[in-house]
């Protein structure tokens, strides 16, 4: 039965960064490894703001597997990086590049279209030397098992493939974690949308006051985004500016807030549009899921030959300001490859999985994705009564009194550029939008710009986006169209409005019987497969099969 199928020592599902880091250590180690990425090229699929991190404590960065990459893939080092504390149009800023330094070796700008395709380029070079190679357009769609015991993976359009070990990279909203059962999170507070445009920008050396080798991260937060927890990011690109933000997607949800207009809101205000050039020309706009690693990285992301790395495994770390999901799906990748080439040698290679949860924790990246501070911080810090009393006292003379005085010593600076307080801090209110928005209250100086941003409609964006659509096979079906169950995508769909009649959701009214009553409805043909609605509406959600969908030309 098995004889039929293809073999291959290691098969890596996903090209992002942590199928790439798995098939280079792989690869290294002369292990046959396939590589299988669903995109019509790597990259096609993927977005992030992105700032690209090599960390000192982690045991692999990118450029110990691709020492290239800096050169030819990546857009700028970030030798800046600022928070703007917004109150409507007053502004406080605050150095925050002893943060961003910190356990830090490089930090480059990205583009994943670019980043990925070149890695992709790298990956097929060395993987095809094993015997193995990379394959585009190919959508694993399931685990193989054999009396029970997962043997390799399934696909769309080719038949199915055995391994003697499996590396689920195949970011979130992972097919084969979910298979494997080991994808257990679904509510919305351990998610983060994000929304991103990528904006022309020619002039950046000029306007940022910036050489070639030097770059800017400014990030956003206060009263910016209606009382949504998230923040906002503009990243300096060689001539292009990554802008957008990350929400908690319970408070997207709560809010019934619009993610497109949310991100309007920080492209038209002036301490972002100072940045952007007149006209405002959008090349781009994106938006992705991505997990929150203190609630949701997997303890123990392997099961049989199976293991999960990156994004598939949860581990996006967003802690404070900083977000860090390449990096760690990077590290991840490569100690699986570590992992399965020891086994291997020892003659074990059913040990792998074991293994590389074990290289999980010794290496310390446990420890970053899910800190402990935080998970003892959390049930005090996180109830509703302790921000409600919180927010209370910082609005109040007292609490603007004391921020006065701590920003007078330096002290507030210096505590938002801690790592030891970025690791602390609780999903609220408080550090999203109560905290920054009295700061600059109290402290910020009124910033003007004449710069107008009139940014695209939602349709005018979709109109500019490339598919192959997947008429006629949706990869995407509502199983309940209530509106209480599903109504929560009209909003929460990056491509979708509630006043917008032309995105995938859409509320309607329907007549039967004489009666009338609201229901969801769902079209997939604008679907920018972000996730969303796999996690807010009742639905069986699926990838679109390999190379359909869309198709990103920055990510
Ligand atoms: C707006 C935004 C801003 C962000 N900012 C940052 C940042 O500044 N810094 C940072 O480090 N991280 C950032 N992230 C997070 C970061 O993008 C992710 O954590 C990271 O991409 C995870 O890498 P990965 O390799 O696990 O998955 P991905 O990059 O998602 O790659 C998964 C790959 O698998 C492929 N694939 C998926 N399913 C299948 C299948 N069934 N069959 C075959 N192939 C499949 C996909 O096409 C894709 O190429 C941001 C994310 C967003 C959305
Ligand atoms: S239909 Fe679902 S997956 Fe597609 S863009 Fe909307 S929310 Fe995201």
């Amino acid at each position: 039965m098995s004889d039929q199928y293809e073999q291959y020592e290691a098969v890596v599902v996903g090209a992002g960064p942590g199928g790439a880091a798995a098939a280079a250590k792989l690869a290294d180690e002369g292990i046959e490894t396939l590589v299988l990425e669903r995109g019509v090229k790597a990259g096609a699929k993927n977005v992030s703001g992105g700032l690209l991190y090599a960390e000192d404590s982690a045991p692999y960065a990118i450029d110990n597997l691709y020492p290239q990459i800096r050169t030819e893939a990546t857009e700028r080092p970030i030798t800046e990086y600022t928070i703007q504390n917004v109150a409507g149009s007053t502004v406080k800023e605050y150095d925050l590049t002893r943060l961003h330094e910190h356990d830090t070796r490089w930090s480059d700008a990205v583009l994943r279209r670019k980043m990925d395709s070149w890695l992709a380029e790298r990956v097929h070079e060395r993987t095809r030397e094993t015997g193995g190679g990379l394959l585009n357009g190919i959508k694993v769609n399931g685990l193989l098992r054999e009396d029970g015991e997962i043997v390799g993976v399934t696909c769309d359009e080719i038949d199915p493939i055995r391994a003697e070990f499996i590396v689920a990279a195949d970011g979130v909203n992972s097919e084969l974690a979910r298979d494997a059962g080991l994808m257990n999170w679904d509510e919305p507070e351990q998610w983060f949308q994000g929304v991103k445009a990528t904006v022309e920008a020619p002039n950046v050396n000029d306007r940022f006051d910036i050489g070639p080798q030097e770059g800017v991260a400014h990030l956003f937060s206060g009263d910016l985004f209606d009382g949504v927890r998230g923040g906002g990011f503009c990243y300096t690109n060689v001539d292009t500016l990554s802008i957008g933000a990350v929400f908690h997607l319970d408070s997207l949800v709560e809010s019934a807030a619009e993610p497109h207009e949310l991100l309007n809101a920080l492209l038209e205000h002036p301490v972002c549009s100072q940045w952007i050039d007149d006209p405002y020309r959008e090349v781009e706009y994106a938006a992705k899921l991505v997990p929150d690693s203190k609630k949701v990285a997997h303890p123990d992301p392997q099961s049989d030959r199976l293991v999960l790395v990156g994004d598939a495994a949860g581990q996006m770390q967003a802690q404070g300001p900083i977000i860090k999901g390449m990096n760690h799906a990077v590290t991840a990748g490569a100690l699986a490859g570590e992992a399965f080439a020891a086994a291997k040698r020892r003659g074990e290679p059913s040990s792998a999985g074991e293994r590389y949860v074990e290289r999980l924790y010794e290496s310390g990246t446990m420890a970053k994705l899910r800190p402990k501070r935080y998970e003892r911080l959390r049930p005090i810090a996180e109830r509703e009564r302790t921000t409600e009393v919180v927010d209370r006292l910082l609005e109040s003379p007292i609490g603007r009194f004391g921020v006065r005085a701590l920003d007078a010593t330096g002290l507030l600076e210096r505590l938002y550029s801690s790592p030891f307080m970025s690791m602390s801090i609780p999903d609220t209110q408080t550090p999203y939008v109560t905290l920054p928005t009295v700061i600059a209250e109290t402290l910020g100086e009124t910033v003007s710009d004449d710069t107008v941003v009139d940014p695209p409609s939602l349709e005018q964006r979709i109109g500019e986006l490339t598919y192959d659509t997947d008429i006629g096979n949706p990869h995407i079906e509502l199983l309940d169209n209530s509106v209480e169950a599903s109504g929560a995508a009209v909003t929460a769909c990056p491509v979708s409005a509630s006043e917008f009649g032309g995105g995938c959701y859409r509320e309607e009214t329907i007549a039967s019987n004489g009666t009338t009553k609201n229901v969801v409805s769902l079209d997939t043909q604008p679907c920018i497969e972000c996730g969303t609605c796999a996690v807010v509406a009742d639905t069986a959600w699926e990838h679109p099969s390999g190379g359909r969908g869309i198709e990103f030309r920055q990510g």
